[in-house]
């Protein structure tokens, strides 16, 4: 058992089964356990890679389509530049190198970084200490500036709820103890108020998710965006929630997501009509990560950087390509949402 195993085991013995949202907090976050706080997940060593630590062409492309975003709204000035769940700093940093050449946008931007990890902070405050980031918990403390922001693989680690059709009603699942062993049980039929519209759509025994805290962070984004700013949020999902999306990784494989709280990646599917809709009055455009990337000319992009690589390096830069923008690999399952205010052109590429 891992030491959060006995904290969690204990907590549910004093006061009941726990939501799978609480389980999923504990996990990644929990201030002396949790995965985030503790572990090293990123790249070959750790447990899963992301699309940045993959290639330099993500951030740049990415960071240049907000930059024309800002163009396209008169280059206000100042404005704020955020990340949500920056990991290593790597996508931050691509970004910002690619962007010293628009005129303009480093001398008008406040970088602001969303992290929980204090450790993550220390790891990006070393890749990005040129640029005198600021770092704040959650938007609530973002500038009320216009906001510039990207999001990649963070709603995926936001804590979610599971509920189970049953008839006219649903059943939460629940994380409680099956012996000493943490297990699924399932709650009472209740009726839920925010699942109203799914009763059509769904049958008996399927699973809807809801991710309580997004729609708050939709709200902050969508506030300080109201007049200008544009947000790109990449990541596994669908338009919509239906069924068990929630999983475990540990060294790049899926794992039993209750045998090591603390030391696996929890995740689950981002339900990305939630977003949208959270985020009213927003206008958005929802399209896949490699059609995105391909109108924003990853395939020059990628041309180019292969004229000064030879041998195994030329070998994996271009397996990077495939690998971001192929239908088989990232391209189709990771999804993008941008978000702009409807009196001002979606983000270039995005539609
Ligand atoms: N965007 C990065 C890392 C994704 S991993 C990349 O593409 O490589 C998820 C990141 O979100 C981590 O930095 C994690 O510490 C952070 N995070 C997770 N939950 C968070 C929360 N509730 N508030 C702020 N940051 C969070």
């Amino acid at each position: 058992m891992t030491p959060l195993a006995q904290v969690l085991a204990a907590r549910i013995r004093a006061h009941g089964p726990m939501s799978l949202a609480d389980y999923m907090a504990e996990c990644l976050l929990h201030p002396v356990h949790g995965y985030y706080t503790t572990q090293n997940p990123f790249g070959t060593a750790g447990d899963f890679i992301t699309a940045p630590e993959i290639s330099q062409m993500f951030g740049e492309l990415l960071g240049l389509c907000l930059a024309q975003a800002w163009v396209d709204q008169g280059a206000p000035d100042p404005f704020t530049l955020a990340e949500l769940g920056p990991g290593r700093g790597t996508l931050m940093a691509d970004i910002l190198r690619a962007t010293k050449c628009v005129p303009g946008f480093h001398a008008a931007m406040r970088v602001v970084l969303v992290e929980a990890s204090p450790r993550l902070r220390a790891v990006q405050a070393q890749a990005l200490q040129a640029f005198a980031p600021v770092w704040v918990g959650s938007l609530q403390d973002l500038p009320p500036h216009p906001l510039f922001v990207i999001a990649n693989e963070f709603f995926d680690a936001l804590p979610i709820r599971q509920f189970q059709r049953a008839g006219l009603g649903w059943r939460e699942r629940l994380v409680g103890l099956t012996g000493d062993v943490l297990a699924f049980g399932l709650g009472p039929v209740v009726p839920i108020a925010g699942l109203k519209d799914r009763l059509d759509d769904t049958g008996e025994g399927q699973i809807i998710e809801l991710c309580p805290a997004a729609p708050a962070v939709m709200a902050e984004m969508s506030a300080r965006m109201a007049q200008k700013g544009a947000a790109l949020v990449i990541d596994y999902g669908g338009w919509q929630s239906l069924g068990d999306t929630f999983q475990a990784v540990q060294g790049h494989h899926a794992v039993d997501p209750f045998a090591n709280p603390g030391q696996a990646d929890l995740t689950a599917h981002v339900d990305f009509a939630a977003l949208a809709q959270a985020a009213r009055p927003l206008a958005h455009a929802y399209t896949t990560q490699g059609a995105l990337l391909s109108a924003l000319g990853i395939a020059q992009r990628s041309e180019r950087l292969a004229q000064n690589l030879s041998g195994a390096a030329l070998d994996s830069h271009l397996v990077a390509t495939q690998r971001l923008t192929s239908h088989d690999e990232m391209g189709s399952l990771f999804k993008v949402l941008a978000l702009h205010p409807a009196h001002h052109p979606a983000p270039p590429g995005s539609v």
